[in-house]
């Protein structure tokens, strides 16, 4: 059983020592639990508990407390990948939802399982998930000082290797921040989160970088045929550099190989195997 997360890039890591404390510490608790949930529960149960965990905490960029659109709203992606059925379910920009990952979820069965705006919001509602607001006064703030131009990251991950040896991945974010109303997030593509029996993989950074990149894709693509997590990655990573991308990722192979990588080195991460190890 094998569990990492990411809590995102941290641009202000180097100014900003008690937040990126603060979110270590979060991060290191949050992975505690959804390694303690992932004994008794599928990888897919595991991801979902866990990034809801994420989504819940106002630290990170995604439920309550993300960022927020140029237009003054709040637009929540997600997504989630079954790596047994190899089905891929998400919700992109939906509105006034506390937990999109749960929503998500919700749509995995479906036969259409990719839902965005209104239409992801009608479908939550239907399903019993209330009005929520996940804007909270730090944001508000920033927002009206335009300080989200500062690309202040923390979109939230989970992959997830249970005892029956199946691999899930599960990413949330806000998005970028001040972005044009509605701009498509890589967190709920198979750019910015997939898996199958090989591997899974979650991203963060910047999501056009992202989909340019394929990154989540490409890398579980390359470990089914044959490349080890690790080489699979740093190759994806060098094509990325060529396009001068910015993105991180978490993952895990079916051989239990756990890796992160990044592009920048300021992302927060955390993973659980034997041993808790947190990292930025
Ligand atoms: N990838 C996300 C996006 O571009 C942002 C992030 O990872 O923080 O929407």
């Amino acid at each position: 059983m094998k569990l990492i997360i990411h809590g995102g890039f941290f641009s202000e890591s180097s100014t900003n020592q008690e937040t990126k404390k603060a979110k270590q510490d979060a991060l290191s608790d949050i992975v505690r639990l959804g390694h303690e949930y992932l004994k008794t529960h599928t990888a897919l149960e595991t991801v979902v508990y866990t990034v809801a965990l994420l989504e819940d905490n106002e630290l990170f960029n995604a439920g309550i407390g993300s960022q927020i659109q140029s237009d003054g709203k709040v637009r929540l992606s997600a997504s989630l990948m079954d790596g047994k059925t190899e089905k891929f379910s998400g919700v992109i920009n939906v509105e006034d939802i506390k937990n999109p990952i749960a929503v998500a979820k919700q749509l995995l069965p479906y036969d259409d399982r990719v839902l965005s705006g209104e239409g992801a919001q009608i479908f939550a509602r239907e399903n019993g998930f209330d009005y929520f607001n996940p804007i909270t006064p730090q944001r508000q703030s920033e927002y009206e000082a335009k300080l989200n131009q500062q690309n202040n990251k923390g979109t939230v991950g989970c992959v997830a290797l249970d005892a029956e040896g199946n691999l899930a991945a599960a990413t949330s974010t806000g998005g970028k921040g001040f972005e044009i109303p509605c701009r498509v997030s890589d967190s709920a593509t198979v750019a910015g989160n997939f898996a199958n029996q090989h591997a899974g993989i979650s991203c963060t950074g910047v999501g056009e970088d992202i989909v340019s990149g394929a990154l989540a894709a490409k890398i579980v693509t390359r470990v089914t045929d044959g490349f080890s997590l690790k080489d699979a990655a740093d190759k994806t990573f060098t094509e990325l550099a060529v396009l001068d991308g910015f993105a991180g990722i978490i993952g895990i192979s079916a051989a239990g190989e756990i890796y992160h990588c990044d592009s920048h080195p300021y992302m927060v991460w955390a993973s659980f195997d034997v041993n808790l190890q947190v990292f930025s």
